[in-house]
């Protein structure tokens, strides 16, 4: 049976866990084959050693997002190995709260830096790549913090907020120099990752009252999983979705429609 991506590359960036780690494993089911990069070397290599033991082609690549050569090098490596780059999803994120009064520059900066000048650099990599075969699918996770404010997360919004704004950006010079390069951002309520449950670090029995509290701000009342978001992020990297680029995909259990 052929998959809906049956043949592209793929490269993820913070595949080794979360939303990347789960494309990877969905993106290898439907027959692509997957670069999952991530600064946790010893995560991405048991994913990678996972996926290789179920048949699919898969390669672990260290990557620090911030890095432009090491972009470079990997994207390089990547195109050696399997002549090509189709699809390139940029989930590689922190989420750290900071009060507005006491964060620092640093702490802005770390921030803003992982999160979007990351997912610059990778854009940019990306395209230069996907250039060579005439067309691609860059998927950028921004967050529905992206989209909306909140107390104490105001480096995470404004890095959110700016990768969907550069998403659209990106996606209308794609557009404008022909370059068959689709280029869109999804936007996640809160997901049932290691991002989010490193949070609730009190006694079990109040980590059950916090976890569903969390929940029930979504109104279909509980967490997102990291399933439903590679389902999302499938359809945008596969060609079902070829008229669609700079668009904003939100998948947040209707957070963001009250
Ligand atoms: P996750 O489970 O923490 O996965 C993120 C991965 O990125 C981790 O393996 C992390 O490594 C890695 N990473 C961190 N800094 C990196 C860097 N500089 N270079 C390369 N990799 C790096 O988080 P997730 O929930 O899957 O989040 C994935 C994306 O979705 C993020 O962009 C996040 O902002 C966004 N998002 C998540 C949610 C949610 O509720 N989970 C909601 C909206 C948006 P370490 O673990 O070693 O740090």
């Amino acid at each position: 049976m052929s998959g809906r991506i049956d043949g592209k590359v793929a490269l993820i960036s913070g595949g080794a866990s979360g939303i990347g780690l789960a494309t990877a494993e969905r993106f290898a089911d439907e027959g692509a084959k997957v670069a999952v990069t991530d600064i946790n070397i010893a995560k991405g290599q048991e994913l990678v050693t996972e996926l290789r033991e179920k048949g699919h082609d898969a390669l672990f690549l260290e990557l620090d997002v911030v890095d432009a050569n090491s972009w470079r090098a990997v994207v390089g490596k990547i195109q050696e190995e399997w002549g090509r780059l189709d699809i390139l999803l940029n989930s590689a994120g922190i989420g750290r709260a900071h009060p507005l009064l006491e964060m620092t520059l640093e702490e802005w900066r770390q921030t803003t830096s992982i999160n979007l000048d990351g997912t610059f650099l990778g854009t940019q990599a990306a395209i230069r790549a996907m250039k060579d075969n005439n067309g691609g699918s860059i998927i950028n996770i921004s967050s529905v913090l992206g989209l909306i404010g909140l107390p104490n997360v105001s480096a995470y919004a404004a890095s959110k907020g700016g990768v969907r704004l550069f998403t659209k950006a990106a996606a209308m010079e794609c557009a404008e120099l022909e370059l068959n390069i689709r280029v869109n951002s999804v936007h996640p309520g809160y997901i049932e990752t290691p991002m989010v449950m490193r949070r609730f670090n009190k006694s079990e029995e109040q980590n059950a009252i916090d976890i569903k509290e969390l929940g029930q701000q979504h109104p279909l009342g509980r967490l997102g999983q990291r399933e439903e978001v590679a389902g999302l992020v499938l359809y945008l990297a596969s060609d079902e979705a070829s008229f669609i680029t700079g668009s904003e995909f939100v998948i947040d259990g209707g957070y963001t429609a009250k």
